[in-house]
């Protein structure tokens, strides 16, 4: 019996096993095995949605189980802690398991460039549970300056300020601005519009990089028209409690710094044998194989491929070599030749909030309206199960007709916020 272990129920995790379900799970000779820390999967994509109260979190994600339906594969809800490529084990908490094939899809973290207190003092948009958490965090600050008499202290906690311009801190950034300006702040008596201040801070010369150039211009466009202070060629040089500082210079009073500014690859990949790229990727052939371990495939986010070693870093790449990686270890087995993995781009979307967007997709490049629309059914499309996209599409018809939800889960002892000592406070508003 041949067992085949993946490690990750993400784009790519998720792909792989799906196929080898597809073209060898009724086989009596393999077994398929996932693992992932998580039992769902979740549409990244959507995440800054969760930020936006305009989704409820449980819609972006699908239980491992339900994907499964009939396909033959077994599901394990544990952490990997180390790969043991040599003897061809994998350590999970709960012991060491063997395998024949590995698949390695366990994504990445977030890279924090040695920026000091930035890992402390910022927030992160990477789990369900962060996207949750920001919300809250949101939400906290507005209750807290609703009610402080001190108006430097009311500024710095509706000063939000956005690490990374490329598209995710767009995305991010435009959601806050829609719930925040949209929902949030007319029900706080205690704040004004114009203290709410939300930064935008990139350390290259431009934002959104990966978006074509002629689509730029409008999406800083809007960006500018939503007030959204844009600043370019700013490294962030620290961050500490209660702000930032730029450039070793000039300081920024923030309530809320969020750091979307890198990734680097997983600590387990950083840790498998042979050559791995800048920011720590395994460099695998074309097959999406590991050096000397044909046997290992790495992939998504994990994986730095001879053909494509620029690829980004996206769902469809993880999607496309999770399919390849399958084929290939099926290819082994039957002993048939082996498919190569080369990059085709499939285009770029990015949300700009509510009613606008750019799509550069084939020779199509639009934005406004129509963009935003073409964002969202191919969002809603690429969701995992009917029932996921009848209740995200009831989610956004919801958040349209009526005002978002701002409601805190957690008690006050979990906000942060409330640890810290406070001027004194006014009646409640
Ligand atoms: C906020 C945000 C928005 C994004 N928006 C887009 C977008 O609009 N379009 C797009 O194409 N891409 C987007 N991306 C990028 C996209 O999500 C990634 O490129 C893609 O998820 C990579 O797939 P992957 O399979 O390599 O890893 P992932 O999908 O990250 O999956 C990794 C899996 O491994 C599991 N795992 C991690 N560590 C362990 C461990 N130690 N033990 C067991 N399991 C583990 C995780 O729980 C997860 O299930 C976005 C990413 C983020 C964070």
């Amino acid at each position: 019996m041949k067992r085949i272990v993946i490690l990750g129920a993400g784009f790519g995790g998720l792909e792989a096993t799906v196929e080898l379900a597809k073209q060898i799970g009724d086989s009596p000779g393999s077994e398929i095995l996932l693992i992932s820390d998580q039992n769902f999967f979740m549409f990244t994509p959507l995440l800054p949605q969760i930020v936006s109260s305009y989704i409820d979190p449980r819609h972006i994600v699908q239980a491992v189980r339900d994907i499964r339906g009939k396909r033959n594969f077994r599901f394990l809800r544990d952490t990997v802690e180390n790969i043991d490529v040599a003897a061809r084990q994998v350590h999970v908490t709960s012991g060491p398991i063997a395998y024949d094939y590995l698949v390695v899809a366990v994504g990445s973290r977030t890279e924090y460039f040695n920026t000091p207190g930035a890992r402390e003092f910022s927030l992160d948009l990477k789990t369900l549970e962060d996207g949750v958490v920001l919300r809250d965090r949101i939400l906290d600050c507005c209750e807290h300056a609703d009610h402080t008499t001190d108006a430097e202290e009311r500024k710095r906690l509706m000063t939000f300020a956005v690490v990374g311009g490329g598209y995710t801190g767009v995305e991010l950034i435009t959601e806050m601005r829609d719930f925040l300006f949209r929902y949030v702040v007319g029900k706080y008596r205690g704040i004004q519009r114009e203290e709410i201040r939300l930064l935008l801070l990139e350390a290259a010369p431009n934002v959104l990089n990966g978006v074509d150039p002629l689509l730029r211009p409008h999406a800083l466009a809007r960006l500018h028209h939503e007030g959204i202070e844009v600043r370019v060629s700013s490294p962030v040089t620290r961050v500490f409690e209660g702000g930032l500082e730029l450039n070793h210079e000039e300081k920024i009073h923030a309530g809320t710094v969020i750091w979307a500014a890198g990734v680097r690859a997983h600590p387990l990949v950083e840790a498998l044998p042979g050559p791995h790229d800048r920011i720590a990727r395994a460099s695998v052939n074309e097959y999406l194989q590991l050096e000397d371990h044909p046997e290992v495939f790495v992939i998504g986010d994990s994986a730095s491929s001879r053909l494509a070693p620029d690829a980004p870093r996206v769902a469809p790449v993880a999607i496309t070599q999770g399919t390849i990686a399958a084929r290939n270890i099926v290819h082994m087995e039957r002993g048939g030749l082996l498919e190569s993995y080369a990059y085709v781009s499939k285009g770029m979307l990015v949300s700009l909030g509510m009613n606008d967007a750019v799509v550069s997709v084939g020779g199509l490049r639009i934005h406004g309206f129509f963009a935003w629309l073409f964002w969202n059914a191919v969002h809603l499309f690429k969701l995992v199960g009917f029932k996921k996209q009848v209740q995200v599409a009831l989610d956004w018809t919801f958040g349209t007709m009526f005002p978002r939800d701002a409601v805190i889960v957690r008690k006050p002892r979990s906000c942060k916020l409330c640890e810290t000592p406070k001027p004194e406070l006014i009646e409640a508003k």
